[in-house]
């Protein structure tokens, strides 16, 4: 068996969670290429070692003195080493962050220090070779992952290892300049590390016990989802299930290797096991709930509408001139509504209703704020007759006002609008309706 492991920053957050992950790795000899984020928060109120990294650089790309903030950063390490009772310093490694600092590097090189640094210590503390993900990992001239160099680099550079540690998150453009996936994104350098060495599994170890039917943030204790498709999953990771990087599924995916997300503090819980396809029937109607806050929609009338060619393509050419894409696009006959993040529109909001008027001269434009949506999610949908339904019913139960339901064509999602501040209660009617009293 040969395993990748990620592991997120609160599996990494101090030297007690570091002995945890070395007992993990150590308990399965599959368990060969190690992918570390950065240390992430010891407790609630604490500060991830990449968003203290984003704050120092900011300080020295405005030419202010940051040294009272990168020794911070250097203690998080420094526990961690000696909690750990390694000899290795990394007083060098900070004189070069501090220079390439002073010569205004970037925020990506400032961001993937928190990775590299980690990299570094892991690679000590287990006993494996090191290999920076700058000379593995490739983006292209614009800032895209450069899939095809990095496949071939990788793949080279692995053949015959048996263990390496190769930190997530960041990569290298042609040039040398370091280069950062969004935020996230040490899952992608897991997914692109097990696609390369055509590992069986790729296990994603985090600080909850795998992908939970909703945010644990919004219903206490969730339950666990057991198998979940890959399809299901990107629908709930665009809309908000931050367990997984959205994009982290497609380089696995594409050589058939499933993932199980894990967690470091149980990690004898089975976790949620990510395949292409299963025969497994889901436990409940619905896969999962998840949900985004802040949008606003922009409805449009006109008679007749549906009987104008080219209707829908001038009202979207409107918001790609405006460099606005678009989340979701339910319509009627006589009515078009078209969702938007309300942070994108908010400043370009009286040239998009000019440009409408101008190009489709509608009856009416109204607009709306302050939205969230809600994407229901699963395989189990199709073969259920009245889901919409059910939904419907709780919502009105609930006393929630529904704005828009949508099913996508897949069947495999329905997407709800509803008030932001109905969001929680929204989730929470859903989740009792088809997982507490199981409709
Ligand atoms: P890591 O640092 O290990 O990468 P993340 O913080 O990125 O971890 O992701 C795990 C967190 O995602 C959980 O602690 C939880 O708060 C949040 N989360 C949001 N939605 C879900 C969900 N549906 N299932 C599990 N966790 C979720
Ligand atoms: N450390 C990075 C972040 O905080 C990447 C990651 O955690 O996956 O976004
Ligand atoms: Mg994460």
């Amino acid at each position: 068996m040969k395993k990748v492991v990620k592991f997120g920053g609160s599996s990494l957050a101090s030297a007690e969670q570091f002995q945890k992950v070395g007992r993990i790795i150590r308990a399965d000899a599959g368990r060969r290429f190690v992918v570390p984020s950065a240390p992430g928060k010891r407790y609630d109120k604490d500060i991830k070692v990449t968003d203290m990294l984003y704050s120092c650089y900011a300080l020295a790309e405005v030419g202010k003195d940051f040294k009272k903030e990168l020794a911070q950063i250097e203690r998080r390490y420094k526990e961690i080493i000696e909690g750990l009772g390694l000899n290795l310093s990394l007083t060098e490694e900070f004189q070069t962050i501090a220079e390439k600092f002073k010569k205004n590097e970037g925020r990506d090189y400032a961001a993937s220090r928190g990775e590299y640094l980690n990299g570094l210590v892991m690679a000590e503390y287990l006993g494996y070779e090191f290999i920076d993900a700058a000379e593995v990992i490739f983006f292209h001239e614009n800032g895209s992952f450069d899939a095809e160099k990095t496949e071939r680099v990788l793949a080279e550079r692995l053949e015959g290892k048996e263990h390496a540690v190769i930190p997530g998150f960041y990569g290298a453009k042609e040039d040398g300049t370091v280069t950062t996936f969004s935020r996230g994104g040490s899952d992608i350098t897991g997914s692109i590390v097990a696609a390369a060495i055509h590992a069986d599994l790729y296990e994603n170890w985090t600080d909850v016990s795998g992908f939970l039917i909703t945010d644990p943030r919004i219903i206490i204790n969730p339950e666990v989802i057991e198998t979940i498709t890959y399809r299901e999953l990107r629908e709930l990771s665009y809309m908000g299930a931050t367990v997984l990087h959205e994009d982290a599924i497609f380089p696995v995916r594409k050589e058939g290797i499933p993932i199980n997300i894990k967690n470091t503090n149980a990690p004898e819980d089975p976790g949620t096991l990510i395949v292409e396809s299963t025969c497994r029937k889901p436990k409940y109607t619905i896969t999962g709930i998840a949900g985004k806050k802040g949008f606003a929609a922009i409805n449009i009338e006109k008679d007749m509408m549906n009987t104008e060619i080219g209707f829908g393509r001038k009202v979207l050419g409107v918001f790609e001139d405006n460099g606005i894409s678009f989340e979701h696009m339910p319509s009627g006959i006589d009515t078009m509504t078209i969702f938007v993040h309300q942070s994108e529109f908010e400043e370009k909001e009286q040239k998009v209703l000019a440009g409408i008027h101008r190009s489709v001269h509608p009856d009416s434009v109204e607009l709306e704020s302050d939205l969230a949506l809600i994407a229901v999610v699963g395989r189990g949908m199709k073969s259920n007759r009245g889901v919409a339904g059910r939904i419907f019913s709780a919502l009105a139960h609930a006393n929630i006002n529904i704005k828009m339901i949508d099913q996508g064509s897949s069947e495999l999602n329905i997407i709800i609008g509803v008030k932001n501040e109905d969001f929680e209660p929204a989730i929470q009617a859903i989740y009792d309706i088809f997982v507490v009293t199981r409709l």
